[in-house]
């Protein structure tokens, strides 16, 4: 009998990922370049919004006193538009022209649309007949109250907070910035993608993909130079990488002989905090924090397995929940949701799966739930990235030899 190794769980690696992590040290950044990130203090609105009663509509601005008998014809007094102030307010009878985004003169209190009305002799007859206070008009203060916060600290900055901020006058704001993160590829027999591998050879697949992990991730990567299995030459490209925020290696963390990384990455003081999880695939991840650098949090760095898919399902499991706390934002959800087997699977060994899976009907419904019922791809393993390409996400299988009926509910991580 195999001994059954005493790896970290995948929760319990996630969890000394969470507590190695911390966000950045926050920076002011103009409001333009803020998007995405997590807002690092609290902002107040400087004035009232609208400052003052405002149009919501084109027509007339009215007492609705005026129009509570038969008589429906007004008197017409000045023009008031957008940008401009009135310069008295209406008198008994009396309509102001007004248009959307003026202030209301003082003593009307609502605004009749324009449709709703016609000219008649000099005067405008108002076809409404239900004119109440308020309508067409935004009050001082409605949106906000000048002191009021309006968005807290650690929000994310979506468009429409982006568009609150410049409401309020924030032309800079202070802000968790974007982590950076160097992506080196390792291995002898890489080559770069727009060549024909030789005899031996393969692409470098991973830099490109994880660069664009990191970027749906909201982070910058820049990819290094291919590191060979050489000590001298993976340590100096290793060095560069410890510049950044994360560092995400592919390739050489495994148990063979030229797995070079983890000694290197100790050569530069690295601190190791687990090597190996519990996981499949993405069993040889190794995990540690760089030396520590005047201002900013330690590195983290991540060694991830060279095989494209266990590259790939070790970002989802650990490096983006990373991401996201140094970034200073909520964490990813990494357990995914529930979902109906649309057909048998049978799990062997001691290791939690992921395996790719599609979903085959969304349909919500009459059904019981869940609504979701996903069929796992003809997969090859850790290196066939093309299965997973056409997979909606990964089916979760808890370890243990066991056969899963179809209809069996299982956890589903979605990709898309
Ligand atoms: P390693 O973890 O270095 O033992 O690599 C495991 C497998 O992943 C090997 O078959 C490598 O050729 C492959 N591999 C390593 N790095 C990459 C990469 N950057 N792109 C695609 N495949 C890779
Ligand atoms: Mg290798």
């Amino acid at each position: 009998v195999k001994a059954i190794e005493m790896l970290r769980t995948p929760e319990e690696a996630l969890e000394e990922v969470i507590a190695a992590a911390e966000p950045l040290r926050p920076a002011r950044l103009p409001l333009a370049r803020a998007f995405g990130r997590a807002l690092a203090e609290d902002v107040a609105a400087d004035i009232d919004l609208p400052p003052f009663d405002k149009a919501l509509m084109d027509g007339y601005a009215v007492r609705s006193s005026d129009l509570a008998g038969a008589d429906r014809r007004l008197r017409i007094g000045e023009t008031v538009t957008a940008g401009r102030m009135p310069s008295r307010p209406i008198g008994p009878r009396e309509a102001a022209v007004i248009t959307t985004g003026a202030p209301l003169p003082p003593e009307a209190d609502c605004v009749v649309m324009h449709e709703r009305t016609r000219t008649e002799g000099g005067g405008v007859l108002i076809d409404q007949d239900d004119v109440r206070p308020g309508q067409n008009r935004l009050v001082r203060g409605r949106e906000m109250r000048a002191g009021e916060i309006v968005v807290s600290r650690g929000a994310r900055l979506t468009a429409a907070r982006i568009g609150l901020l410049a409401s309020v006058g924030r032309a800079e704001v202070s802000v968790v910035p974007c982590p950076t993160v160097a992506v080196v590829p390792t291995g002898d027999e890489l080559v770069a993608i727009d060549r024909v591998p030789g005899p031996g050879q393969i692409r470098n697949s991973n830099s490109v993909m994880l660069q664009a992990c990191a970027a749906e991730a909201g982070a910058i990567a820049e990819t290094l130079p291919i590191a060979p299995d050489e000590p001298g030459p993976l340590r100096a490209t290793l060095e560069q990488g410890l510049s950044r925020d994360l560092l995400l290696i592919t390739g050489g963390v495994s148990a063979g002989h030229l797995d070079l990384v983890p000694d290197a990455l100790e050569s530069l003081g690295v601190t190791r905090v687990f090597h190996k999880v519990r996981l499949k695939p993405g069993k040889p991840l190794w995990f540690g924090l760089g030396p520590s650098r005047p201002g900013r949090p330690r590195t983290l760095v991540f060694g991830l397995p060279g095989n494209p898919v266990s590259s790939l399902v070790c970002f989802l499991l650990f490096v983006k929940p990373a991401l996201a706390r140094l970034a200073g934002l909520p964490l990813p959800g990494s357990g995914g949701v529930e979902a109906r087997l649309g057909r048998g699977f049978t799990q062997r060994g001691d290791r939690p799966t992921y395996f790719p899976a599609r979903i085959i009907d969304e349909a919500a419904g009459d059904r019981p739930s869940p609504a979701l019922t996903v069929e796992t791809l003809d997969w090859a393993g850790s290196a066939d990235l093309r299965s997973v390409a056409a997979a909606d996400g990964f089916a979760i299988f808890p370890a243990g030899d066991r056969e899963f009926r179809q209809g069996e509910i299982v956890r589903f991580l979605p990709v898309r």
